[in-house]
């Protein structure tokens, strides 16, 4: 986990947060500092520096990273940790112009060919030597144009390499502070009131890649960075020896964005389209999940990045670290990766929400982290004890936070057990049954504890019938008893989940009885919790109470 320093040449926009690039002042390359977010985009908790602000072109920092995540399209990729940056000078030593001047690209070619945009390596081909390139442009423009829809703005960069004009898209996000106001047209930097004599540097960076209407996917090459070139530039001798490859580069992840949800963007072949811009919604809520490769955690991976509103920033269990959540689910990468130490990822993913299906054994463990992180927790999970509830309640009422448990999230069982406290009021004389699958390693199921606890509440009058016999020939043979509730415990394959509630009077018997034939039963109600749980104070128990 080494700390390195990095001179900085791009902050730019990325969807609705930003793309950082610089040069390692170690002498070993390039380097792009990437989140564990979609896409590797940083928000600004990554790279806004204490008491400086966002960081910025020809600024030295030192970053905590964690490893290299090198991408087929983006070799370079690091991945950082959640802490924070520092400046660790505010301008470039002799040493530090020297190492930008090797890492300039002379043209004519820029990042492999003298075109906008560069093909995106097809499955089982080798990864792009390089996505960041650093080039002294010729002739620079800056033009501000009408985008498609009226009033929009484009911004895009002319300039001359080697004798080859280019025509980019421009995404430093200072430059498109100093042109919001500018009326559409065609800038020099005197235009814009620099010095006519200041020399330029521009750093380019490829797009996550784009799908082309002819089935070839490219990424576009990106004005990601403009800014004078340091004061002793023109004084340091230009520099032969070229800059080091990338760091090594020892998994390549394939990056298929986020799968199915994110809107492919189809080409037309010019011009050359608005880069980076599908932005998750503002309001989306962040959510992680633990317990992600158990057979509820991978249905709830498939639920929350399905659900509008809701964007799966981490995935936690002690299983399958580093594979992605998403191919774990079924449902194609989605650059979230599993990881073991729940603290670490809720720290670093900016989690809201921690939906926990784990064991009985973790989950109170894991809803006091949350707590603390000030993260609400929707809780699948059986097996709390009263006593555990009850402190959950204080510590969330301490923080502030919500916390939401089911026993049981299918609305057709939050059904049948209201439609059992209804019936209880009339029919005393009643027993459960519950069936689960053959792994379920608590009994009685949380819903036949909540079914039973509900009956007892509403009975009018006590039951008639023996919670036990006199002769119990087998010990057990009536149950579990709860609130004078006999319960009976089926582990079976081939259940999902089921429960019978059969109430007995006189010459008659009342069956309710609910099935889950799958687990997808009970993502709706996992959805509806994590679209609530901030909103609630203090412990919540029973999906009846989001949904009555
Ligand atoms: P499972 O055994 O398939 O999955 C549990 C997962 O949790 C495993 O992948 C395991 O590795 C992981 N895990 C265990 N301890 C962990 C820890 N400390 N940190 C991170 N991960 C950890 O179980 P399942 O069938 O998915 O069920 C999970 C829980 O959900 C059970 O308690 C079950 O009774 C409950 N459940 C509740 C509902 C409901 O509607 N409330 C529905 C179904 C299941």
């Amino acid at each position: 986990m080494p700390i390195l320093e990095i001179i900085c040449l791009a902050n730019s926009k990325k969807h609705s947060g930003r793309c950082v690039a610089g040069i390692r002042t170690d002498g070993k390359g390039w380097i792009r500092p990437v989140s564990i977010a979609p896409e590797g985009v940083l928000e600004e908790r990554h790279y806004v520096i204490k008491n400086i602000g966002p960081v910025a072109p020809l600024q030295v920092v030192r970053i905590p990273f964690d490893k290299p995540r090198p991408l087929l399209h983006h070799p370079e990729d690091w991945l950082i940790r959640p802490d924070s940056w520092e400046q660790s000078a505010p301008e470039l030593s002799q040493e530090q112009i020297t190492l930008l001047k090797q890492a300039l690209t002379e043209g004519p070619e820029l990042l492999g060919n003298t075109a906008d945009r560069v093909p995106y390596p097809p499955i089982g081909a080798p990864p792009l030597d390089a996505s960041l390139a650093l080039v002294q442009p010729e002739n620079l423009r800056i033009v501000v144009k009408e985008g498609k829809k009226p009033g929009d703005r484009r911004l895009r960069v002319n300039f001359d390499l080697a004798g080859t004009a280019y025509n980019l898209a421009l995404t430093d996000v200072h430059w498109e502070e100093v042109l919001k106001e500018k009326p559409f047209g065609d800038y020099s930097t005197a235009d814009l009131d620099y010095d006519p004599e200041a020399l330029f540097l521009l750093t380019i960076s490829l797009s996550e890649p784009f799908q082309a209407t002819t089935g070839v996917n490219h990424c576009y090459k990106l004005v990601a960075g403009i800014f004078e070139a340091p004061h002793a530039w023109a004084a340091t001798a230009q520099q032969t020896e070229p800059l080091a490859p990338p760091e090594p580069p020892p998994v390549i992840e394939a990056t298929k964005g986020r799968a199915a949800k994110r809107k492919t963007q189809v080409l037309e072949p010019e011009p050359t389209p608005e880069p980076e811009t599908q932005p998750e919604s503002a309001s989306s809520i962040r959510v992680a999940v633990v317990g992600a490769v158990g057979r509820m955690g991978r249905e709830v991976i498939r639920a929350v990045h399905e659900a509008p509103g809701l964007e799966l920033v981490a995935a936690i269990d002690t299983q399958k670290e580093g594979q992605d959540a998403g191919e774990l689910a079924g449902i194609g990468t989605l650059n979230v990766s599993i990881q073991t130490d729940l603290q670490f990822a809720l720290e670093w993913s900016g989690a809201e929400v921690l939906v926990d299906f784990t064991l009985p054994d973790s989950v109170f463990a894991n809803i006091l982290i949350a707590l603390e992180m000030g993260v609400a927790p929707v809780v699948g999970t059986t097996g709390l004890s009263t006593e555990q509830l009850e402190e959950i309640d204080s510590l969330a009422r301490d923080k502030g936070l919500g916390v939401f448990v089911a026993p049981n999230f299918a609305i057709g069982a939050v059904l049948m057990m209201e439609f059992a406290a209804q019936a209880a009021k009339y029919m005393p004389d009643v027993e459960i049954i519950e069936l689960h699958h053959e792994k379920k390693i608590d009994s009685p199921s949380g819903t036949a504890i909540l079914t039973a606890q509900k009956i007892a509440q509403a009975r009018a009058t006590a039951p008639t019938s023996l919670p036990h016999n006199p002769i119990e020939k087998v010990p057990g043979a009536r149950g579990a008893t709860l609130g004078e509730v006999p319960i009976h415990s089926v582990r079976l394959q081939g259940f999902v989940a089921s429960q019978e509630v059969i109430f007995g009077g006189l010459g008659q018997t009342l069956t309710l009885r609910h099935d889950s034939q799958d687990r997808s039963s009970f993502m709706p109600g996992v959805v509806l919790a994590a679209q609530r749980v901030r909103q609630l104070e203090g412990l919540v128990i029973g999906l009846e109470k989001l949904l009555f």
